[in-house]
């Protein structure tokens, strides 16, 4: 009997190895990927192609796919003004400059976010990580991703490009966190 049970749990190990192996050889490409994650719906709903006209092409890159700007490059990586920081593809305002920090790692990193449900987040597995990336909630552009090494008391560190994002300055306009 015990036998049958170990060559049972044999079968059904290599059965999963098999499996694994199966999907890694068949995985969908990344484009694939992409355009049904762009199918979703979102408040602002564009094709690629009027995205693309939109945007430059550096903006395109890393906001609709995925890319990632060269880390000390970005143009709000050292930005200390006051004000607020908004998607540069739809101009949803996702973080204040009281919530950003030093973080020395070479993009604009905050400690939290606008409050009501403006970043999505969703598990990435690419370049052999498991991480988690920012999107924003309202037109599906991507923005960074979140870690939960931050040194501030929420322990998070939003890690966003520079080029995802749009700043506008205190003299405009202020607009203060919500607390929870
Ligand atoms: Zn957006």
């Amino acid at each position: 009997m015990k036998n049958v049970k170990i060559k049972i749990a044999m079968f059904a190990v290599s059965i999963s190895i098999f499996n694994a192996c199966a999907q890694n050889s068949s995985s969908p490409n990344k484009t694939e990927k992409q355009n049904n994650m762009n199918n979703e719906k979102y408040e602002v709903n564009k094709t690629e192609e009027e995205w693309r006209k939109q945007l430059t092409p550096e903006q395109y890159d890393v906001l609709r796919e995925k890319g990632t700007e060269r880390p000390y490059t970005g143009k709000y990586y050292l930005n200390k003004e006051k004000g607020v920081y908004k998607c540069a593809a739809c101009g949803n305002e996702l973080f204040t400059s009281d919530m950003k920090f030093e973080s020395h790692c070479g993009w604009p990193s905050f400690d939290k976010e606008i409050a009501g449900g403006k970043i999505k987040t969703v598990t990435d597995t690419s370049h052999g990580m498991v991480r988690t990336e920012i999107m924003c909630a309202r037109c599906g552009s991507h923005l960074g991703h979140i870690f939960d090494d931050g040194p501030t008391e929420t322990g998070m560190r939003y890690c966003v490009n520079s080029v995802s994002l749009s700043f506008e300055g205190d003299t405009i306009k202020v607009v203060k966190p919500k607390q929870e």
